[in-house]
């Protein structure tokens, strides 16, 4: 076939790349103008009416793509299917979310093209937003990419409407090449992933892949079977209140003793700043209440379940011997659940990362293994039974106004799905002939 042409001299990874870069950077420019950013403190799925705007627009792509029950279901999902070639054994999914970070601007995206990067400090119009290659290595990396940001006041949202050009882009150009071997595919486009509700109400069974592949993550290569466990905690600590004029002897400050557990946690270690690769760490986030009473919330992270059980015995630990000081307070420790580490689920099915591996090396790209120190649709939905690693996308500096993405690298991205369906049509032959 054409595009097994080895790399090509204008910095893409493939012919095939270089031929889905133009589709792919008009697809992605489109969706990122539309706000979608999603609303912490849900009422309703999608927590935003942007969301279903880009949805709307979805379908109709994958409509025109020659995906022809494309639809988005009440709560904002949207799903399609490209139909296997002849014979086709497998079911396989790509997952990738449709709204933005709530943690930086996200409305009136204006996306800039830098063409063939220099190497140089990228200046953004607004913000006074600077990205600097002596701070970002990544970037200093891609020079003579194309490189999109924002204009510097708000994300890109690369994060990830990079994944979604990429999986749109893939599957146009499959379903446009019957001749390539394929399994059946299914698409969805998930609302809510950044506030933690990507996979809430996502119909698995309704979906019918037998796994699936999230392009959620950053830079070229990366191949991610392995998230955080997480949970959060809260500890909510009751003092005396009493007029402060008539308080000797009889008030307990809630707050301050919430400020003394916040202290008495490990500052030096065992927090995301000082903390990286396999460690993990508590993370008090939030602190706030009056001297009746006062509420202390953290989450905690890390690879191995028994290191982040020891996390949770230390923070319950240090919240109750600080309330113990204070023989009228009392403390109540809430300790939930948010997700799994994936790899529990998907080290079962070992097929799953080998064909992505695969596909990846088949654009010419050399895997990445690197965990994720943080949580994905993928982390829910392996959960949920759908084991779901996670592919790069091309995106970097996300949740912020920095945010970036490689116009080369995305391309390598769609280009990979496009080998991943190859890989997966013919394991597909293995199994029937064996
Ligand atoms: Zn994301």
């Amino acid at each position: 076939m054409e595009y097994w042409v080895s790399m090509p001299e204008n910095g893409y990874t493939s012919d095939l790349a270089s031929a889905l870069a133009p589709d792919l950077l008009e697809r992605f420019l489109r969706y990122v103008r539309i706000d979608t950013q999603s609303k912490r403190d849900r009422e309703r799925s999608p927590s935003t009416p942007g969301q279903l705007d880009l949805g709307r627009l979805l379908v109709d792509e994958l409509f025109g793509a020659g995906l022809d029950d494309a639809s988005q279901d009440e709560n904002g999902y949207v799903t399609a299917t490209l139909p296997g070639s002849d014979g086709a054994e497998h079911v396989i999914g790509l997952i990738a979310h449709m709204d933005t970070s709530p943690d930086a601007p996200g409305s009136g995206v204006e996306p800039i093209v830098h063409r063939a990067y220099d190497g140089q400090a990228i200046e953004l119009p607004r913000g006074a937003t600077r990205l600097d290659p002596e701070t970002m290595p990544e970037l200093s990396a891609k020079r003579g990419h194309d490189i999109v940001t924002s204009s510097g006041d708000t994300l890109l949202g690369a994060d990830d409407k990079a994944g979604v050009a990429e999986i749109v882009a893939a599957v146009a150009y499959l379903a446009a090449h019957p001749e390539l071997p394929r399994p059946t595919l299914k698409v969805a486009f998930t609302p809510d992933e950044e506030i933690g509700e990507g996979a809430t109400l996502f119909d698995i069974e309704g979906f019918g892949a037998e796994c699936a592949y999230t392009l959620d993550g950053s830079d070229i290569g990366e191949l991610q079977d392995e998230t955080f466990a997480a949970f959060e905690l809260s500890a909510t600590i009751r003092g005396v209140d009493v007029h402060p004029g008539q308080a000797t002897g009889k008030l307990v400050n809630a707050l301050r003793i919430a400020a003394q557990i916040l202290s008495a946690l490990p500052s030096d270690g065992l927090t995301p700043e000082t903390t990286s690769g396999r460690e993990g760490f508590i993370h008090p986030y939030r602190l706030g209440g009056t001297p009746g009473e006062a509420r202390l919330r953290a989450i905690v992270r890390d690879f191995d379940e028994q290191r982040l059980r020891e996390h949770i015995e230390l923070f319950e630990r240090t919240a109750r011997d600080v309330v113990a000081q204070h023989p009228r307070a009392t403390v109540e420790i809430d300790v939930r659940r948010q997700y799994r580490n994936m790899r529990s689920y998907i080290e079962t099915v070992p097929e799953i990362v080998q064909a992505a591996e695969l596909a990846i090396r088949a654009e010419g790209i050399e895997p990445v293994r690197t965990p994720i120190r943080g949580g994905t649709d993928g982390s829910r939905l392996s959960e949920m039974g759908l084991p779901t690693p996670n592919l790069f996308t091309g995106g970097h500096e996300y949740h912020s106004v920095r945010e970036w993405a490689s116009v080369n690298d995305m391309a390598s991205a769609a280009a990979t799905i496009v080998r991943l369906a190859e890989v997966w049509a013919r394991v597909g032959k293995v199994v029937s002939a064996g």
